[in-house]
């Protein structure tokens, strides 16, 4: 993964010529941003860890798995959001680590987490490091020191129950790397952000993540059927049955509680058979209010489809790499309409069968069939945008997104309110938008925000997302559907919980972790 940017540098995606266009002629991009630093001009604050807890803590893990070097001290800073990019390319590296320890077993983590909170130093659990949200800067005031527990060694498939159709993994295991342990036994989680290939199991769990095909296979909190969580105070062993009704559901205060809890070590995990086909098509609806009466349709009455997404019509406008037309409409043109993604995934028959079915829905509430075209070209290129992000920063614009959900009644208020929002903060951005997350009772919205730098790039963009954030509270949304709390949202989701809420949080922590050394500063109040 490149330190200050997005993936592997092998693939840096150039930009497209109507990108460019559409930089210069509607943002009115001039000139280049700064360019990002060398990995060994980072500014690193000097290690805080005295010598003896690092010698202590290197005895459980063996030598090789603590490190304080530079490089991995850099490459445990912060997640992946634009703002953590923005830093790191200008090398500041003040959230750095003071070393990088990588446990091979539970039993390693509850020993780290007790000499940890023996000294209080603070222990910032690191999946892929893809934290869209601050989930990986910790608060350093009042600790001896921090340390980053990078779980990439705790990588196995533990076991596999065919009858029941769940399997233990480790939390370590990237996207791939679990989904290719899985296919050996004919399986799949059916899990496919759009961070697959870097991003964890236990980072999934921890920030409750949501998948490209979530309306198939569901959210990764509804896979999580048991877990092993290594706490300061002990272990937790949670799920000994598929449902029960054996009081509140403990699970739940771990799924999303991004470290501050607890370490997840090892996931029971619903798993599906691996499907033999699979059918992506497009659709294009008149407006983004017809595609969202269309997909409700389908969340609400089925059938349902495996991937379902609707991106609205400024998105489909960029998506057909037509900005010469965004240009002429002043922004926004209906000519291309809304692009549909419908994909459907299981047996040939099953898919093809639920395929003819959401079609006839779909045509009868207005819809046009663009055939596989569109839907391979969207298989095919699923990873490969946030490269794009990378070249944008170089070129002297701004992207970044945010996401929401609420519900249908709700949402084009909502949708409206974070759109104002934006254009207020940031004058004439580039705001596109797609829901891909649907339910019965309502939806999720992602924006992608593009806007020329200022002078102060990373200035403007939180003033942006601050302003985005108060509008999606007050028109009633969620502060994350998918990317979490960290350190980004903590406000907004106080709000969100309210004064009690916040004290049930504070009252589990100081239970969880007394001395309050997992990730100081995340998620709580
Ligand atoms: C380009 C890009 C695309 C993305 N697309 C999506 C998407 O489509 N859907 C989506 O849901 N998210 C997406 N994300 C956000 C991110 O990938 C998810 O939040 C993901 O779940 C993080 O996993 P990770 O392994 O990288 O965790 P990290 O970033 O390493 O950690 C995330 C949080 O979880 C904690 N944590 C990690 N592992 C553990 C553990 N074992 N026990 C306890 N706490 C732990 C960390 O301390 C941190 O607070 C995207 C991010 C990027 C940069």
């Amino acid at each position: 993964m490149l330190w200050s940017g997005w993936g592997d540098p092998a693939r840096a995606a150039g930009l497209p010529g109507p990108v460019r266009t559409l930089l210069q002629d509607i943002l009115g991009v001039r000139a280049p941003g700064t360019p990002a630093v060398g990995l060994d001009e980072v500014r690193l604050p000097a290690p805080a860890l005295p010598a003896g807890v690092l010698a202590a803590l290197e005895s459980v893990v063996g030598a090789g798995n603590a490190r304080s070097g530079d490089e991995a001290r850099v490459r445990h800073t912060r997640g992946k959001s634009t703002p953590d990019l923005m830093r790191m390319r200008a090398g500041d590296g003040s959230d750095a680590p003071d070393a990088v320890l990588l446990p091979g077993s539970h039993d390693e983590v509850l020993e780290l987490l007790r000499i940890c909170a023996a000294h209080r130093v603070a222990v910032v659990p690191f999946g892929g490091g893809t934290s869209v949200v601050g989930g990986l800067t910790p608060a350093r005031e009042g600790h001896a020191g921090v340390v980053a527990l990078d779980l990439a060694r705790m990588n196995r498939l533990v076991s596999v129950d065919a009858e029941s159709m769940v399997a233990e993994l480790e939390p370590g295991l990237r996207g791939p790397q679990a989904e290719e342990l899985l296919a050996a036994h004919g399986l799949t989680l059916g899990h496919f952000p759009q961070s697959f290939e870097y991003a964890t199991l236990g980072g999934f769990a921890a920030a409750r993540s949501s998948g490209q095909a979530s309306a198939g296979y569901g959210r990764f909190d509804d896979m999580v059927v048991g877990m092993t969580v290594a706490t300061p105070r002990g272990t937790l062993d949670l799920g000994r049955a598929p449902k029960s009704a054996a009081g509140p559901d403990l699970r739940q205060v771990v799924l999303g509680s991004e470290g501050a809890f607890g370490v997840i070590t090892s996931l029971r995990l619903r798993v599906r058979r691996a499907p033999q086909a699979r059918i992506y098509e497009g659709w294009r609806f008149g407006s983004f209010s017809a595609g969202t009466a269309a997909l409700r349709r389908l969340a609400q009455d089925g059938p349902l489809p495996t991937v379902l997404r609707l991106s609205d019509e400024t998105e489909t406008m960029v998506g057909l790499a037509k900005p010469g037309e965004l240009a002429e409409s002043g922004g926004l043109s209906s000519g291309a309409g809304c692009l549909v993604i419908a994909g459907y995934e299981g047996t040939p028959e099953e898919a093809a069968e639920r395929r003819d079915r959401a079609a006839a829905v779909l045509t009868g509430l207005g819809g046009t069939c663009l055939g596989t075209g569109p839907g391979d070209s969207w298989a095919h290129g699923r990873y490969s945008a946030p490269y794009l992000r990378d070249s944008l920063l170089a070129a002297g614009a701004t992207v970044e997104t945010l996401e929401t959900a609420g519900f249908w009644s709700g949402l084009p208020r909502l949708y409206d309110a974070v759109r104002l929002a934006l254009h207020g903060a940031l004058g004439s951005p580039l705001v596109m938008c797609h829901i891909s997350h649907v339910y019965g009772t309502g939806a999720s919205l992602y924006f992608t925000v593009v806007t020329a730098q200022s002078g102060d790039p990373l200035a403007q963009w939180e003033a942006a997302k601050r302003s985005a954030s108060e509008a999606i509270i007050a028109a009633g949304g969620t502060i994350s559907h998918h990317h979490g709390v960290g350190r980004d949202h903590r406000d907004a989701y106080a709000a969100e919980i309210g004064e009690l809420g916040v004290e049930i949080l504070r009252g589990i922590k100081e239970r969880l972790d007394p001395e309050g050394i997992l990730n100081p500063g995340v998620l709580i109040p």
